[in-house]
């Protein structure tokens, strides 16, 4: 390392450069040199090397930088601008500016995480977007649009008329001058400095590019060469994406031996510029470093890539992405000097094709590290693609690299942002630039052919085989994909005309996609396992990948195909061709056969799905079939259908394969492929799944209505029966008897299949949704898909989205049609928006729509069989009216009443006639009705639309009529129906029955109607169906009763299980909750609250107070259900209890967290930066119940750790349990203490002064026992000690052994939890802890009170008021576990706050001390030395009284030292109060102490004012303490809210209304005191700046306030950075909703030690800002996370909801989101109940993945 540090200039060297150096001269040296380039060059050498990277950059300060910085732009660009400027930079470059005309893109490059915004009514396409602040300057804000967050790259589109359908201009870009862009920008330009832009921009690029292609790690291109080279070195380590950032950082730290810190610095510098150097020196020693680091990476895969550089090469590469920024930057001045960059960029060299700069740049991309690459590509972007010429000219050079640019990429393993192919969504999604390149340079076929030429792995027939692939070859299939993303791009927009070569090339595009295809048909065949289940899964995914990837593809081709006629045509000619080359094996080797039934015959040959191969992938028939539909459309189509090429079909090969796909699904519902496993079952899943059914299962079906529109439809169905392999069935001679099977499983078999094949004939004559199948709209399509799934329930907007299949655009068109079919429900604070179907659709609806899974189909008959009921209706679910067919589909019709299906329909009908003993079953009989209700409705439309009977073709009641073939002997399919009719095991389907037989009646009417000529319609239901109707609601009644009976017996067998069931489980549940929840309150109602409200004066504290104590206590036990009474000395009952820390009430989030070792709790400052919080369900347990609740619950823990390994949602280690009852977080049990003794009314009531002297006195007692106790002896003499005190007395336990033991627990914990240490009974901070927990929940609770307006009184829930009586009683007598000098103790040095005692030190100022705790604290402590007097003549209440009228007076003064500012006081207007007159007094008293510290006042009505409102709190949470304390009731004014609140409160406490007189009537007495008060010295330098000034009231804290608009917070997301790594994008911003701080979440650069474990900002911040528990919203994510201490955590709904009223969590859909104020206000109130916790508790609970997720590294 020596050597490599002497060889350094000093700095100082450099420093006398600055000052000796002249860019202006230098310049004017370089201009007047014969070969500049030489020049700049030979400077270059010279200074590159001393300026840039000296020495181990690891280290390198931000000053360091600074300084290259600086010399960077003073020694090598200061000159290189005064060359091109010719005068000074500054002054130049804002002429330039100044002259320019900019072109109107906006062009803003996207930073990661910035919003983009897409108008989805606008945008050419979805990659058209403009940054926010074009976005909110434009028209489309007004539109429906989408948001999303850039992944970086991609810029503002902005401006370009291509991108946008209307408003391509924003405010700020519209140009305002009609500017011709096709003139020169140059031409504006002078020419010589044009001369000089050529000549400087040649020299500096090509240096740049030089540098950056340069490979060699020793050597400098000529001309650069350093003039003295030293021994300096630099080991450099480049990024890969194989190894992870652990392998990369564990080999740091052995190979250059550095600290773990160090290490990830590099790592992460490594991941995000591709490089880093990690060890500086001469080379041996880096050599070193290199050996090491290759052969520790070297193990599992191939090495990380390390090189060892000299210092110059990489000095002059660093300076070289300097210069390509300055280029950048410098072309932002002038479009003219961005066109000569184009141009010198673009200029081909001498060495011909691929030879220009910009080309040399491109071919070597996969080689550059990806800092290089992110920089080169930005200037691509600021430069080429910003100049719509060079755009162009750039897009051609692109296009035809393209092929090799895509390989490069293929073998490069950077992400795809990274590579220069990224641009192609720049280029191709120009709709003019992707025409002209597929035109000019053939695109569309080099993209497919680039394509296939990667995918080489392929069977004997030359199909893809995916199943071979190695791991390397998966990882290149998963990159070869970005090529039809790019196929996607160029195919985006239609072309609106068709020039002769576009059809051209689009054809042999065309051709290319079609063997693309061809190598797919009949890929990853399957055949049937039978005996054995396969031993491996095969690989399926691939394949589905290909496919789902394609799917968008091959709608967008056959949409171009739809445009043009003549492409049209031929590209029908070529896929028909294709697909006659794929049947070509086809019927070889398969014996051909020939079927007859029905009296009708056809050949064709034998080939079973259950015993031969069969494949799913058939994309080239369904192509096919999508053209074919296509050329439905169209004019030839229907006037010269002879024209179309469809005489070279053969329509039984159309149907082969499609049929044999949709076989394989029913065989696969029937269960005869269960022993393939789950990859064929996944494979029917997706084949059905939205994102692949419009190019697989939709054309499947179409080609069958294709083949059976061609076909005999009597053909046709029997192929159908042949191959469901259900043809015997139907032939045999008694095919109407029942095939007898006498195995059982074939007969459910062959009832499926059945079943499936009666729904396929359903469909294929049902289906006609399909522009070009039948005469309807994309619109009608789009609305029949949501009014079939608004039938199965009303759904959110998102669900619906993602039912419905997305064209290429990303659009389902669902907003166009939603609001005519549905109307929509707003959510309320929890749940989402739902859209309900309009009850007029609901005759639309249809049963057996094919897009139904089996699971949607009989929820959705559920649903509309309800439906109907409720509405009064009979049940039938009948077909609805189809669509009419096109003329092309129009025979398709004649399936309905063809001989073959008659005779299926009439076996199936024959088989109902017996109620079923497994022959037949429901479904199928349902499908046959249905198949007939459409055979019915056909006819009937068709006489309908006719003018005549001869043109009606269609005569399917004729036929129904006809008695049933011989040998059969039943009657026809009409008289099967009627008798089937009134069949009391088909009761279900008797309201179809009669619907088909009124139909049959109709019809028959019509027909003899419209046979006398007379052409009037009969519409349905009316006319002769009156005297069925009283039948009908006889029979409906009937029926209701007997689903009333069967209600009941139902209900009857349910109450015996659960009898059962809690018979089972006695331990736990032997109430149910309601029962529970009902004697909680009956225990609440004989508490004191409501019993005597309305009191004359009720008093809580004091010698008046009046007591609860007479009243018993009755609880019960939720575990044993054992009624007891709550006594001290009877078994102890316990409340299930969460105590937490909490900062909720904070007022100083900067204040640090205590100590827990040397933490002194005594006095609470009044900002309560850390309180401990305590919370109940209020549910009551035996002590010993509970104790063995918790062991069970401890070794359940145990073994289900063992088990699983993981944690649970509770932490047992640290006492946490769910309430065995509520499963409420629990962490300790309140044991429950009987009230307060009623006040003893023979004791005498000492006045103020009176007992102050008393306590005086023993306290003075007690210090001088104290010092005797410690030192043995005292000195001076023994104070006078009061009658009846006795200091060694100790009172007797009121407890029994069981309470005393329970009252320790909750102390431990509370101490514990407060302090965060190990439980030490011991320590004399434990009962300090216990009072500080009762005063901190009482003032949270006031807090909310106050907040949510809700009366002090009568407001709080059961399980509040329960557990705030229990803590508080509970406070009162935790003294008595407690050595009696702590109590002592603690009640002195409290007591010395406000009489200040001589002998006790470091008492705080009263601005310093929270009087709410202080007086709770000394009134729980008193109670310990009164327990001394043993003279019975005081009682305590007097002390209380006192107590609570002195901390009321400190308060007071407390808020008058605080509440002024310097405000202007107003006039007073009327007469002073006597209140006011007081407080002024009283101000001026403290102002004689305080002198010029406090502002003086004039008006006494303000500062009363001020003293009121500030003391409100105070009195609010004395009473709460006071009245759960004694158990006094509340008087009637306190139980509403609302006015008269002062004097009842006041009145309640036992003070006067005017709190001033507490003062005025102690004068005396207080004067000292409060002169001594003041006399404090904290006071002066509080009030003069030193320290945090608490005003009174405390404001309450609200979580932060968030902007209205969502994509707000984005935007200051994305600006936010990491605070760690200097100026990097925080991967993972997130906000505090608690103090609005921004965290790096999630990264490991910001990673924090807390506790000598490394945790996450989030976790970190918690521990700073709310005492281990945390509120954040991600913004990436939209997505509120809560976590509470390192383990726990859950996410939870944020408060921003779109305008279909759902949350985007994860900002999947990008729909605009606002802001919903009582979701927020929800969260909030959560966060100020300390409810947090709690609701972690339960979702980790219910969903127990989120315990395995590490909250701690978020
Ligand atoms: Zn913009
Ligand atoms: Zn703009
Ligand atoms: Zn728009
Ligand atoms: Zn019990
Ligand atoms: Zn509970
Ligand atoms: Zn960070
Ligand atoms: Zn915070």
């Amino acid at each position: 390392m020596a050597a490599a540090q002497s060889d350094r200039d000093p700095p100082s060297a450099l420093c006398a450069e600055f000052l000796n150096f002249s860019a202006k001269d230098t310049a004017s040296r370089w201009l007047a040199a014969a070969d500049l380039q030489q020049e700049v060059y030979a400077h270059l050498a010279v200074y590159v090397p001393r300026i840039l990277c000296l020495g181990p950059s690891g280290s390198s300060s931000s000053r360091e930088e600074q300084r290259e910085e600086l010399a960077c732009q003073l020694l090598l660009l200061a000159p290189l601008e005064w060359l091109l400027l010719g005068e000074e930079p500054a002054t130049g470059l804002a002429l330039l500016q100044e002259k320019n005309q900019p072109s109107p893109l906006c062009g803003h490059v996207f930073k990661v995480g910035e919003p983009t915004y897409s108008c989805r009514e606008c945008a050419a396409d979805p990659t058209c977007v403009l940054c926010m602040q074009c976005f909110l300057g434009s028209v489309h804000k007004e539109h429906r649009y989408r948001m999303t967050t850039s992944g970086g790259g991609g810029f503002c589109d902005c401006g370009d008329a291509e991108a946008w359908k209307k408003g391509p201009y924003c405010q700020k870009h519209t140009p305002t001058e009609t500017r011709d862009t096709e003139e020169d920008p140059v031409a504006q330009l002078p020419p010589d400095l044009v001369a000089r832009g050529y000549s400087i921009f040649s020299i500096i690029l090509k240096y740049a590019v030089d540098m950056l292609t340069w490979e060699q790690d020793d050597q400098l291109p000529a001309g650069l060469e350093p003039p003295e080279k030293g021994d300096t070195y630099y080991c450099m380590l480049f990024n890969d994406e194989v190894h992870t950032y652990e392998q990369v950082i564990y080999t740091l730290q052995k190979a250059v031996n550095c600290s773990q810190k160090e290490a990830v610095s590099f790592a992460t510098t490594v991941d995000r510029d591709g490089r880093k150097s990690v060890r500086y020196g001469d080379f041996q020693f880096c050599e070193q470093a290199k050996s090491v680091i290759v052969r520790n990476t070297s193990r599992q895969s191939k090495p990380l890539r390390v090189e060892v550089m000299h210092s110059s090469v990489v000095a002059h590469q660093c300076f070289a992405l300097k210069a390509l920024s300055w280029l950048g930057q410098v072309i932002q001045y002038s479009d003219g000097l961005r066109r000569i960059l184009c141009q010198v960029g673009l200029q081909a060299a001498a060495e011909g094709e691929n030879s220009s700069l910009v080309d040399q740049l491109m071919l070597n991309d996969s080689k550059m590290w990806k800092g290089a690459r992110n920089i080169y590509h930005q200037l691509l972007m600021n430069s080429l693609l910003m100049d719509l010429k060079y755009k162009k000219i750039f897009a051609i050079q692109f296009a035809k690299s393209y092929e090799r640019l895509q390989c490069d990429y293929v073998r490069d393993d950077h992400d795809r942002e990274f590579s220069i192919t990224d641009l192609s969504v720049q280029i191709f999604t120009v709709p003019s630039l992707a025409r002209m390149l597929m035109v000019e340079e053939n695109l569309m076929k080099t993209i497919i052919k680039t394509f296939v030429d990667h995918l080489r792995h392929r069977d004997l027939q030359g199909r893809f085989q995916f199943d071979r692939y190695t791991a390397q070859q998966a990882f290149k299939f998963g990159r070869v994909q970005s090529l039809i993303g790019d196929l996607k791009y160029v195919l985006i927009s239609r072309p609106s005309e068709w020039s002769d070569q576009l059809r051209i090339k689009f054809l042999e595009g065309f051709e290319a996609f079609l063997e693309l295809l061809k190598c797919m048909q009949g890929m990853d065949p399957v055949v049937r396992q039978v005996g054995q289940h396969i031993e491996m899964e095969p690989e399926w995914e691939a394949a589905f990948t290909l496919q789902m990837k394609l799917t968008h593809i091959i709608s967008m081709i056959q949409e171009w195909c739809s445009t043009d006629e003549r492409v049209l045509i031929e590209a029908y000619r070529k896929c028909l061709s294709a697909l006659s080359h794929c049947h070509s094996s086809l019927p070889d080797g398969e014996q051909p056969i020939s079927l007859s039934l029905a009296g009708h015959c056809v050949e064709t040959f034998r080939y079973q799905v259950s015993q031969d191969k069969v494949s799913i992938h058939l994309p080239v028939c369904r192509l096919l079939a999508g053209l074919h539909v296509l050329l439905s459309r169209t004019e030839v189509a229907s006037r010269f259908p002879e024209q179309l090429p469809l005489g070279e079909l053969s329509p039984p090969l159309l149907i082969e394969l499609p049929l044999r796909c949709l076989v394989l699904c029913a065989q696969v519902h029937a269960g005869m492929w269960r022993r393939n496993g789950f990859s064929l079952i996944n494979q029917i899943y997706y084949y059905h799944n939205v994102k692949c059914r419009v190019e697989m299962f939709d054309k499947d079906v179409i080609m069958l209505q294709v083949g059976a529109s061609m076909m005999d439809p009597n053909h046709f169905l029997m192929i159908v029966l042949s191959r469901f392999e259900l043809f015997h069935i139907f032939s045999s001679a008694d095919c109407r008897k029942r095939y007898r099977e006498a195995n059982k499983d074939v007969v459910q078999q062959n009832n499926t299949l059945i079943e499936e094949m009666l729904h396929l004939i359903i469909m294929v004559v049902g289906e006609r949704y399909v522009s070009g199948v039948g005469q309807v709209e994309a619109f009608d399509e789009v609305r029949r898909e949501i009014v079939h799934q608004l039938s199965i329930r009303p759904m959110a907007h998102s669900e619906l989205v993602k039912a419905l299949p997305e064209n290429g655009n990303k659009e389902t068109g669902l907003e166009r049609v939603i609001d005519s079919v549905a109307s929509f429900k707003k959510p309320g604070v929890t749940g989402r928006g739902l859209y309900e179907l309009r009850p007029e659709w609901n005759k639309h609806f249809n049963l057996y729509f094919h897009h139904y899974s089996r699971a949607d189909q009989s929820k959705a008959e559920e649903a509309q069989r309800k439906l109907r009921r409720q509405n009064g209706e009979d049940t039938a679910l009948p077909p609805p009216l189809p669509p009419p067919l096109c003329p092309l589909f129009g025979s398709l019709v004649n399936l309905l009443q063809c001989d073959v299906l008659l005779a299926v329909e009439g076996a199936v009908l024959q088989w109902a006639v017996e109620p079923s003993g497994g022959g037949w079953t429901e479904s199928m009989l349902q499908r046959v009705l249905h198949l007939v209700g459409v055979a019915l409705l056909e006819e009937h439309q068709q006489l309908e639309n006719s003018s005549g009977d001869d043109d009606v073709t269609f005569n399917y009641t004729a036929k129904i009529t006809r008695p049933g073939e011989a040998p059969s002997t039943s009657g026809s399919v009409l008289a099967l129906l009627e008798s089937l009719q009134n069949a009391p095991h088909l009761e279900v389907h008797k309201d179809m029955i009669t619907w088909i037989l009124k139909m049959v009646t109709n019809i028959k009417t019509m027909r003899e109607r419209t046979s006398s000529a007379s052409t009037v319609t009969i519409s349905q239901g009316q006319g002769p169906e009156e005297t069925v109707r009283d039948k009908d609601k006889a029979e409906r009644k009937r029926k209701a009763e007997m689903a009333r009976l069967r209600r009941e017996k139902i209900m009857a067998q349910m109450s015996e299980m659960q009898k059962h069931f809690i018979n089972e489980n006695k331990e736990l549940f032997q109430q149910s909750l309601e029962e529970l929840e009902a004697s909680t309150s009956a225990a609440a109602e004989h508490s004191p609250l409501s019993s005597e409200p309305s009191c004359v004066s009720q008093v809580c504290v004091g010698p008046r107070r009046v007591g609860g104590a007479e009243r018993r206590q009755l609880v019960t036990c939720i575990l044993c259900q054992e009624e007891q009474e709550v006594r001290g000395h009877g078994r102890a009952m316990v409340l299930a209890a969460f105590v937490q820390r909490s900062t909720v009430l904070s007022k100083n989030r900067r204040r640090n967290l205590p100590d827990p070792e040397h933490h002194d709790p005594l006095f609470m400052h009044p900002d309560l930066s850390l309180g401990i919080h305590t919370a109940s369900c209020g549910h009551i347990m035996h002590a010993t119940c509970w104790q063995r609740y918790f062991e069970a619950v401890q070794l359940k823990e145990q073994r289900r750790q063992q088990r699983l390994r993981g944690h649970t949602s509770y932490d047992v280690e640290n006492g946490e349990f769910l309430c065995p009852l509520c499963e409420c977080l629990s962490n300790t049990v309140i044991p429950l203490l009987p009230h307060t003794h009623s006040p003893d009314h023979s004791v005498d009531h000492p006045n103020l002064e009176a007992w102050l002297r008393t306590a005086n006195q023993q306290i003075a007692v007690l210090h001088f026992a104290h010092r005797k106790q410690s030192d043995g002896v005292a000195e001076g003499a023994e104070p006078a000690v009061p009658e009846g005190f006795r200091v060694d007395f100790t009172p007797q336990n009121p407890f029994s052994s069981s309470v005393s033991e329970m009252i320790t627990t909750f102390s431990m914990s509370t101490y514990k939890v407060g302090l965060k240490v190990n439980p030490n009974e011991q320590d004399h901070r434990v009962p300090v802890l216990i009072w500080s927990t009762c005063a901190y929940t009482i003032q949270s609770i006031e807090r909310l009170l106050m907040d949510e307006e809700k009366p002090l009184f009568g407001s709080l829930p059961c399980r509040q008021d329960d557990c705030l009586s229990s803590l508080t009683r509970f406070s009162s007598a935790c003294w008595t576990a407690a050595p009696a000098t702590t109590t002592h103790t603690h009640f002195i040095r409290l007591l010395s706050a406000l009489v200040p005692d001589s002998q006790v030190e470091n008492t705080p100022c009263i601005l310093d001390i929270d009087m709410f705790h202080l007086l709770v604290y000394t009134v729980l402590s008193y109670n310990s030395v009164h327990s001394l007097d043993q003279s019975g003549r005081s009682g305590v209440d007097s002390a209380h009284l006192h107590l609570l009228h002195l901390v009321t007076v400190a308060h007071l003064v407390q808020v008058l030292l605080t509440s002024t500012t310097e405000e202007v006081c107003m006039d007073q207007d009327s007469l002073a109060t006597e209140e006011e007159e007081l407080t002024c007094q009283l101000y001026n008293t403290l102002r004689k102490h305080l002198g010029s510290v406090l502002p003086e006042v004039t008006s006494g009505w303000q500062l009363f004012h001020c003293v009121k409102v500030g003391v409100l709190p105070f009195l609010r949470a004395a009473a709460l303490f006071f009245h759960y304390l004694n158990s006094t009731a509340p008087p009637a004014d306190l139980l509403v809210a609302g006015p008269g609140q002062w004097e009842a409160l006041c009145s309640y406490l036992s003070l006067p209304s005017n709190l001033l007189q507490l003062y005025q009537s102690q004068h005396t007495l207080l004067e000292p005191l409060i002169h001594r008060w003041c006399c404090h010295p904290g006071v002066r330098q509080t009030l003069q700046g030193g320290g945090v000034i608490v005003r009174f009231p405390r404001e309450s804290n609200r979580l932060i306030e968030l902007p209205e608009d969502y994509s707000v917070l984005i935007n200051q997301a994305s600006s936010f950075t990491c605070p760690r790594s200097g100026g990097d994008k925080s991967r993972a911003p997130t906000l505090c909703l608690v103090c609005g701080s921004m965290l790096c979440s999630q990264s490991y650069c910001c990673q924090t030690e807390v506790d000598g474990e490394d945790v996450g900002a989030c976790t970190a911040h918690t521990f700073t800002c709310g005492a281990g528990l945390g509120l954040f919203l991600r913004v990436r994510e939209s997505q509120v996370l809560f976590v509470a201490g390192k383990t726990k955590g859950c996410f939870y709904p944020p408060p921003y909801l779109d305008d279909y009223g759902e949350t985007d969590q994860g900002l999947k859909r990008g729909n605009p989101l606002h802001l919903c104020t009582e979701r927020y206000r929800k969260i909030e109130r959560l966060w100020r109940q300390h409810g947090i916790a709690e609701v972690i508790g339960h979702a980790q609970e219910a969903n127990q993945t989120l315990v395995a997720i590490d909250w701690q590294h978020l």
